[in-house]
């Protein structure tokens, strides 16, 4: 039996199963599918075209750049930031070395604020502290058609790729990016605020996975020393900007849900959930204003 990547006189499916090989050997999760992205991105030939082409050859030139791209995946390079591109919410983001590569975890986020707000067509001022690519925000104004965003990030080069993502995704005439600490120009009130703010403590970077550690921004990732700096900062500013009946939806590392919910209580805010990820791990805080 031959299977689809087999490699009897073949170069697609030779060149696919030697990267495949070297991937798998380097403990890479799912060898397989990512050699056939980097055997996308070096040939153009999408994944379709690798199975029924899997005969035809390759140009020697386009072989050297599939080896490229295996090493740096093998040296433990997220497949993300060789191609440049992350899929979030289903759309596609640019990623650069000025931003975070956007997780799955951070889709949570999205659905809390969908939850708290079910009316699509709701004209909501949406307001991302830290917005890195942009994905959250831009994933909102995807799905709120009438909705106004503003993203404010400290790099001015992460606020250039949220800038370039929201062009690419046709959502730019609602889209302000703001280069600035959290929220210290802004004035008015926003409904959303949302937030995925660096959360890892500074003492637990050096033991996190290559693929984060020597490849996410540093500022991204730092929280301090007990990784809850940003939320101190983000409660008293997220306070200030809230609307009335707005909601807020910060995203949280593993174990903190309590600390910054106590964070944002101690700010007056009122705690309305606390939504898991995929992994069932306490992922998004989501609070409000107190009423009356
Ligand atoms: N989600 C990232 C990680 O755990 C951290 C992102 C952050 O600090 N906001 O690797």
């Amino acid at each position: 039996m031959s299977g689809p990547d087999d490699a009897s006189g073949s170069a697609i499916g030779k060149a696919l199963c030697a990267g495949t090989a070297t991937l798998r050997q380097a403990g890479i999760d799912q060898p397989r599918h990512e050699a056939r992205l980097l055997l996308e991105a070096a040939s153009g030939l999408s994944p379709a075209a690798q199975l029924s082409d899997r005969h035809a050859a390759l140009a020697d030139a386009t072989l050297q750049s599939f080896h490229r791209l295996v090493a740096r995946r093998a040296a433990q390079e997220p497949v993300s930031r060789i191609l440049g591109r992350r899929e979030f919410w289903s759309l596609a983001f640019a990623v650069t070395p000025d931003t975070l590569d956007p997780r799955p975890d951070t889709e949570t986020v999205v659905e809390a604020v969908l939850a708290a707000r079910p009316d699509r067509a709701a004209p909501l001022r949406v307001l991302d502290l830290g917005t890195g690519t942009g994905c959250i925000v831009l994933a909102l104004l995807h799905e709120y058609r009438h909705a106004l965003g503003v993203a404010v990030d400290r790099s001015p080069a992460a606020i250039a790729v949220a800038q370039g993502n929201a062009r690419a995704l046709g959502l730019a005439d609602r889209f302000l990016p703001l280069a600035g600490d959290w929220a210290a120009a802004l004035t008015g009130a926003f409904d959303v605020i949302v937030s995925n703010p660096p959360y890892i403590p500074g003492g637990e970077i050096a033991g996190l996975a290559p693929e984060v550690r020597c490849h996410d921004p540093r500022d991204a990732l730092d929280g301090g020393a007990d990784g809850l700096d940003a939320y101190r900062a983000l409660a008293s500013c997220v306070a200030r900007h809230i609307a009335p009946d707005g909601v807020i939806a910060l995203e949280v590392g593993a174990g903190q849900a309590p600390a910054v919910a106590a964070l944002l209580s101690a700010a007056h805010l009122r705690i309305h959930d606390i939504r898991a990820d995929l992994a069932g791990i306490p992922r998004c805080v989501v609070a409000g204003q107190q009423p009356g």
